[in-house]
């Protein structure tokens, strides 16, 4: 889990002005703009005004699903470069018959998952398929990726979570102040951090990271 609040903490820090942080989505059949506006209207409502930090829908389309596997789902993901209108790929892929198999045969299922290098990379299982999935719902599983998305890793409290999200937006600022994406001729990205990784803050680092890394 991404960790329990800490009320008390959450209410003496100031988040600053609110940011929007724009996904490209990419859904596999059976999961409609509809339903995937109702994922990201969870996040805004319940978490986003915490940290003054709202998840947009920049682009929708059709994905293919091409692997089983989860690792297989993670990498194909990762082959997609950041396009210049998004900040973060977003994949949400439905069951299919092989999972329900899959999740019958009591192996670790994975709801979702979102690359260590960048974090800016993931999907979320978007559509109820198998028993093992009452242990978390896809909207809960949504939420747990989407701060996945935004640096915060598993623990006990959300204590450090905070500091990271402050950190980015921080971030974010500093470079809007200084021009910085005037100045290297790019378009403006909402900063992102790879665990154990530097925090990047040009769309262009973080795909020259996962091209080199897919070499
Ligand atoms: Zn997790």
């Amino acid at each position: 889990m991404i960790g329990f609040e800490n009320r008390a903490m959450l209410e003496r820090m100031d988040f600053g002005k609110p940011n929007e942080v724009q996904f490209c989505v990419y859904a596999s059949e059976g999961i409609s703009k509809e339903r995937t506006e109702k994922f990201f209207a969870g996040w805004n409502e319940k978490e986003a005004t915490k940290y003054q930090l709202y998840a947009r829908i920049a682009s929708f389309q059709i994905y293919e699903r091409k692997n089983f596997f989860h690792s297989g789902i993670l990498k194909n993901i990762m082959e997609i470069p950041i396009p210049d209108e998004c900040d973060r790929v977003l994949a949400l892929i439905s069951r299919n018959v092989g999972d329900v198999i899959w999740g019958l045969t009591a192996l670790p299922e994975v709801l979702g998952e979102v690359n260590d290098e960048t974090l800016t990379h993931g999907f979320v299982v978007g559509k109820m398929g198998s028993l093992n999935q009452l242990l978390m719902s896809p909207r809960k599983g949504f939420l747990h990726e989407l701060f996945h998305f935004f640096s915060c890793g598993h623990a006990i409290l959300k204590s450090d979570c905070y500091q990271m999200i402050k950190s980015l937006k921080d971030v974010a600022v500093q470079v809007r102040e200084q021009n910085g994406y005037e100045r290297f001729g790019v378009k403006p990205y909402f900063p992102s951090k790879g665990v154990n990784a530097p925090i990047f803050i040009f769309r262009e680092q973080v795909n020259g990271t996962l091209k080199n890394l897919l070499k």
